[in-house]
């Protein structure tokens, strides 16, 4: 009998999020092409990479014809290119899924228009605009530029405002977001996947640890049932406003124990690393059966993780590995200051021996 579900995926980005999407799709008898600058990009260690620069038609249309249905490890591909395909091939997310996170004000326009929180912003172009956003929305608070930023990068925080001339000049004078500092009392993000026919599956919360901008680690399931349940909310709103398909991830600022939205991602997420060992079903494989339009599986969490990114360098594998259960995750990049190049997991039955493996862990590797 013919399949009537999609075993072609095509992947723009193969990088370590499309190198588990790959992987998670072995089992189901999905096979993936990829599509990156580099050949050695994470994903080639799994399937076929086509290499080619994201802006130029031809490449794109090479994947699309070794494909049934597209998708994205990285959401900052130029969204136009995929109008190029004249829907020979289903994009899934949507490019105007794309579009929308791609720009931080659109993103909030979004949010607000869903009745979801957002942190006091203003668009900024020039620095009259940017003392003019200072005013109005107040101090302290962070300039980022709207697009291209990750990782903590293209943003400035602006304490007081003789500061402003200095941030707006180094992040590049136009394009940019003003939003007030949030004195959270934690990060949380969300993610979940919805299907071409609307069913919605979530993870539960998970509580997310940033250095710099970069996440450093994040613990699930966050016991929170009050803002788990608005964060399946919003998410949930924003999902079937877009016809959403794929998964897709929202971080939060908790502020005076209320959720802040603070950025989606299109994509499966760092903060859903942790699903391969600690859920029935991951995120990657979720992804892939939503794209491939196959029903999507158990959410269910085995117990309480912890993921911890390997950040600059990789550690010594061999202390970690004798800690039970610990999963050890090598992307196979090359070592650079502040690049994610792997990380582990940690599952237990219980929070307080995940949080002392957590501890050990994190001393192993020499961050606390
Ligand atoms: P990126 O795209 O780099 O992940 P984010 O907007 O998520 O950009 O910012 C990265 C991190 O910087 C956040 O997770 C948070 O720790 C901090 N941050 C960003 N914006 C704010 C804000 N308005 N208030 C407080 N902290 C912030
Ligand atoms: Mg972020």
């Amino acid at each position: 009998m013919k399949p009537r579900h999609f075993s072609r995926i095509g992947i723009i980005g193969a990088g370590q999020l499309g190198r588990m999407l790959a992987l998670a799709g072995v089992p189901l008898g999905l096979h993936t092409t990829f599509l990156d600058s580099n050949a050695d990009a994470p994903g080639a260690a799994v399937a076929p990479v086509l290499t080619g620069a994201f802006e130029d038609p031809l490449p794109l249309a090479e994947l699309a014809a070794r494909s049934d249905v597209l998708t994205f490890d990285w959401e900052n591909f130029p969204a136009a290119a995929l109008g190029a395909l004249g829907g020979r091939v289903p994009v899934r997310p949507s490019a105007r899924s794309l579009q929308v996170s791609q720009d931080r004000v659109h993103e909030k326009a979004l949010f607000a228009r869903l009745g979801i929180p957002v942190a006091a912003h203003a668009a900024v172009g020039d620095l009259a605009a940017l003392r003019k956003a200072i005013r109005r929305v107040g101090l302290p608070g962070v300039l980022k530029t709207r697009r291209l930023g990750y990782d903590g990068r293209g943003q400035a925080v602006i304490r007081d405002a003789a500061a402003a001339e200095a941030a707006h000049s180094a992040l590049g004078g136009r394009d940019l977001v003003y939003e007030r500092l949030q004195r959270f009392s934690r990060e949380v993000s969300i993610v979940g996947a919805r299907s071409n026919a609307g069913q919605c599956v979530f993870y539960p919360l998970a509580a997310n640890c940033h250095r710099d901008g970069i996440l450093r680690y994040s613990t699930a399931p966050h016991a929170a049932a009050a803002l788990e349940k608005s964060a399946r909310i919003y998410l949930k709103r924003v999902m079937n406003a877009l016809r959403y398909v794929g998964v897709l991830c929202i971080e939060f600022f908790v502020v005076g124990g209320r959720l802040v939205a603070n950025e989606m991602a299109p994509r499966v997420h760092n903060s859903g690393h942790w699903t391969i060992e600690g859920c029935v079903t991951s995120q990657f494989e979720n992804h892939m059966r939503a794209v491939a339009d196959l029903p999507l599986g158990s959410t269910r969490a085995l117990g309480y993780a912890a993921m911890i990114n390997f950040i600059g360098q990789l550690p010594d594998p061999e202390p970690l590995l004798r800690i039970e259960g610990l999963a050890y995750h090598d992307y196979g990049k090359a070592a650079r200051p502040g690049r994610k190049l792997g990380h582990c997991t940690i599952l237990r039955s219980l929070a307080k021996d995940r949080n002392l493996a957590l501890q050990n862990a994190l001393n192993s590797i020499k961050m606390t």
